[in-house]
This record gives structure tokens, sequence and C-alpha cells, in this order.
């Protein structure tokens, strides 16, 4: 029985397919270095590139059919593609890495990283369903024109300032919406055109006017 070594695909137990060697850390170390990010297993990321080519391989699972020859081996342009467990922690890492040394004002976390976040969470402890939280979203009713729910959370958040901590700056600018129409079953009516919140138009909006509270500490 010929000796089978440790996936480097993280979580995968594939028990039978052939296994690949990586590309050699120091004569191909570009192919290298794309395989591990491609594979983006943390547990690798603390080892010895040479340790990393010795003892772990990836199965023939893990690449697209048209990078193996007919008598399996791997063509120079293989790359790990199929099968990839998430990537998730990867790019939680790279976040963790990219924000922790910004103020938490300062940190930007994208779309991926929010839903990545959740997944990962998700699996640690027991969450709402993403249909559950959607529809929670749903309840909140946000629309255009001056909200009076936020006037009345600035006034909450500002009652116990003193008064010369409650200069502030009041920025506003206009932002681009991409221009679109669509019916909102939960409303009953097309969301799209121009509304100022108290006057609708029949022009399609393009674009929303955007203000920005700001406070700024008098000292
Ligand atoms: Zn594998």
């Amino acid at each position: 029985m010929s000796l089978r070594y440790k996936c480097a695909v993280n979580g995968c137990i594939d028990p039978i397919s052939s296994q690949h060697r990586f590309p050699h850390p120091q004569k191909q170390a570009a192919r290298f270095q794309e395989w591990m990010k491609i594979i983006a297993h943390l547990s690798l990321l603390n080892l010895n590139n040479i340790f990393i080519y010795n003892n772990y391989r990836v199965c023939l699972i893990h690449f697209r059919k048209e990078h193996v020859s007919i008598n399996g081996r791997l063509y120079k342009c293989a790359i790990p593609a199929l099968n990839l467990t998430s990537h998730t922690g990867w790019h939680m890492l790279k976040d963790q890495l990219k924000n922790r040394m910004k103020k938490p004002q300062a940190r930007r976390f994208t779309l991926h990283d929010k839903i990545m976040g959740y997944k990962l969470l998700s699996r640690l402890f027991a969450l709402p369903s993403r249909n559950t939280i959607m529809s929670v979203l749903k309840k909140i009713k946000f629309g255009c024109g001056i909200n009076q729910v936020l006037f009345n959370h600035i006034k909450e958040s500002i009652k116990n300032l003193q008064s010369q901590e409650k200069y502030c700056t009041l920025m506003f600018d206009e932002m681009a919406l991409q221009a679109n129409l669509h019916w909102s079953t939960s409303q009953d009516r097309i969301i799209g055109f121009e509304d100022y919140g108290f006057e609708c138009s029949s022009k399609i909006a393009d674009h929303a006017l955007v203000f920005m509270l700001r406070l700024d500490l008098v000292l």
C-alpha cells in the first residue's frame, strides 16, 4: 500500500485520488506561492516551504481536468481550483492584519469580509440563519427623505453632552446611484423614481443627497 500524504487543502479527507507535489519552493518559487495563496491553509503559514514540499501533497480532485494529462500528470500551468474548502480563514487573517493597526473608526470591511466573518462565526456559535437575519432587516423601513428615527437617535446620543461638546460639522454631498426600477412586494410599489420622502416624480433617480454629521470635540 503506497504512503498517503496529508492533503494541503484544509479539511480534505479524500482517501483515493492520486496526490501531487507542490512546485519546488526555490526552483518554481512563483508557482509555489501561487498554490499556497489559493490553498490558503492557515496551519501551513508557519511551516517551512521545503517542509511543506516534502510532507504535503494536493489531491487530484483539486485540479481541473484540463490541467491533467491523459496519464494523470499535472501540466505546468496546473493550479488547484476545485473542492477547495472555504478561504474564510485566509481572508479573515488578512483582514485582521490589515485592520489591526488602524483605529476602530478607520477600519474598513468589504462585503466579502462581513459575509465571511458571519460564516466563520456560524461554525462556532448557534447563530440565526441568513434568512432570519434578512427577514429582520426587511422589517426596518428606511425610505427617502428626512428620517425622524435618525434625529431621535442623535437627540438621545447627545443629551448627556456638555454644550461645548455639541459643536459639530454637517457635511452633505451627492452620491451616484445605478438608475433602476424594481417592484417592491413588501411595499407594494415601484422603487427607483425620484423621491424626496414627501414628494415623488416620474423621473428615474440616479443620485442621492447624503448628509453626515460629525461631532467636533472642542477642548
Ligand atoms: Zn485533497
